[in-house]
């Protein structure tokens, strides 16, 4: 009977033991951050993109696009405006319509943040195996022009709620590509206007940073650090940031290292804009410029996980608001 005591009593100190030891080392780490992001909600607004089929610049699905987000947006407590300008049909014939949709959070905030994601889908799948889907088949752009398209929507939910100095604008660019013939045709129509906008009349507000998001929703999530953003030097420390934080939170599908250099809206917008801009772009996508590319090749964890490091290193932006930047560009 004693040693049966004996025993009890050591079970009763070991149990109080291991609680204290998990008690207190929960409380010296804290918990993990919680992602606030709805990923399922994220991937029901590419379904719903989607559904709307090919959106190219100029074309009626595009027009509804554009209705859409502005309801969404409007609802949501986003000022929005169109930036509206034609450019060239690559095909020949009348001028293309193109507009380009900014939604301003927190207007009244001078210091400001661009989020950046084309919403144009390319005309056609000229990269699929079949060369007469190439020709003919339809190009969704679930992950190519939805994905980022869809993370914004989502995104929207907890713009109102973030508080600080710093506001955000989220910038939808048209004409990424409007792009027939690769080497013949012109990318980047939209974030070329609005960076020459910006240059010609510019705003009373500045952007400290800008963030391009394209092709965050692939399945298999990997985000290697784009060669351009990680090189240059005024948008080096701004891809460090965001990496930092996604591994702050654990988020491995960023990955800390160079791989591709990818022509992408933070050219203009950092060349010609001097907005120091990075380019956040899973470029290892199989389904690139294909048919395949549909909502089944992305994933709600993706879309959930890009939009929490993004909104984690907002906030972290907001406890920095009151540091001056250094100017971008060069
Ligand atoms: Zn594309």
């Amino acid at each position: 009977m004693k040693l049966f005591t004996t025993d009890r009593w050591m079970l009763v100190r070991f149990a109080a033991f291991s609680f204290v030891m998990v008690w207190s080392s929960a409380a010296c780490f804290g918990q993990p951050p919680k992602n606030p992001l709805d990923g399922m909600r994220a991937f029901r607004y590419l379904e719903q993109l989607c559904a709307l089929g090919p959106r190219p610049s100029g074309s009626a699905a595009m027009q509804k696009q554009q209705e859409l987000l502005r309801e969404h947006f409007e609802k949501l407590g986003g000022k929005v405006t169109m930036q509206k300008f034609r450019a060239a049909n690559p095909l020949g014939g009348e001028r293309v319509p193109m507009a380009n949709m900014i939604v301003e959070w927190h207007p009244d905030r001078k210091e400001r943040i661009l989020l950046c994601a084309h919403y144009d889908t390319r005309p056609l799948p000229d990269r699929d195996p079949n060369p007469v889907q190439q020709r003919f088949g339809k190009f969704i752009g679930a992950n190519d022009g939805g994905s980022g398209t869809a993370l914004l929507m989502e995104l929207a939910h907890l713009m109102p709620k973030l508080e600080g100095p710093v506001g955000v604008d989220f910038l939808l660019v048209d004409g990424e590509e409007l792009v027939y013939e690769e080497k013949r045709d012109p990318y980047l129509l939209g974030s070329t206007w609005f960076a020459e906008q910006y240059i010609r009349q510019p705003p009373e507000h500045k952007y400290r940073w800008g963030v391009v998001l394209d092709m965050v929703g692939d399945e298999s999530l990997q985000l290697y650090q784009e060669r351009n953003s990680v090189t240059w030097r005024d948008t080096r420390p701004l891809v460090k940031e965001i990496w930092a934080t996604a591994a702050r939170l654990g988020v491995d599908e960023f990955i800390p290292r160079a791989r591709y250099e990818v022509k992408d809206d933070h050219l203009p917008l950092r060349n010609t804009a001097k907005i120091p801009t990075c380019d956040i772009i899973d470029f290892d996508y199989p389904a690139w410029h294909t048919t395949m590319d549909t909502p089944q090749r992305c994933s709600p964890t993706s879309l959930a996980k890009v939009g929490w490091v993004v909104y984690e290193w907002l906030k972290g932006q907001q406890a920095e608001g009151a540091k001056p930047q250094a100017a971008g560009g060069g």
